[in-house]
């Protein structure tokens, strides 16, 4: 009997260093860069480094287009009315742009959970935005765009 509840012992133990080994696993969300800005799908249209009505990317210069529906990993959420001067010499693979009309956010990710506030490959307990959760209009740069019947908005 005791050995019993002995071996009950350790296999909940067992348990918990497997749960907690899985947990670790995922990326902590400093690494994917993961960030919740307000009123936002993280697109061009909202970035700093847009010009041109988000038709033109100042990392880019003048001469690539983009659409306002675009993002990449070096989106910055727009603040007023500053106006980034063209920087060029980034093309679309090194910054990783793509276009996806409903946005980028975690609502609109393959990876989301959103009945458990989670991530698949996302640690969130690890620091940063949203302390102990994935929220559905954070974002980071593992975002997968997602099957049109499970989005979450
Ligand atoms: S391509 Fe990237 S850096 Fe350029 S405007 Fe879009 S999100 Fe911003
Ligand atoms: S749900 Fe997608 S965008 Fe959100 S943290 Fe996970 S991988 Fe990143």
């Amino acid at each position: 009997m005791g050995g019993k509840n002995l071996d009950s012992v350790q296999y909940i133990r067992c348990s918990i260093t497997l749960f907690t080994m899985a947990e670790s696993t995922k990326i902590p969300k400093s690494v994917v860069l993961y960030i919740h800005k307000r009123n936002t799908f993280y697109q061009c249209r909202d970035c700093v480094l847009a010009k041109a009505q988000a038709n033109r990317c100042a990392l880019m210069g003048a001469n690539i287009p983009i659409k306002p529906i675009g993002t990449c990993g070096a989106w910055l959420q727009r603040k007023g009315n500053i106006e980034v001067p063209f920087i060029g010499g980034y093309t679309k693979e090194e910054l990783g742009y793509e276009e996806v009309p409903e946005g980028y956010s975690c609502g609109h990710c393959e990876e989301f959970l959103p009945g458990e506030k989670d991530c698949k490959k996302v640690d969130k307990h690890s620091p940063g935005d949203d302390p102990g959760s994935i929220e559905s209009g954070g974002c980071c740069n593992r975002w997968e765009k997602q099957n049109e019947h499970e989005e979450v908005s």
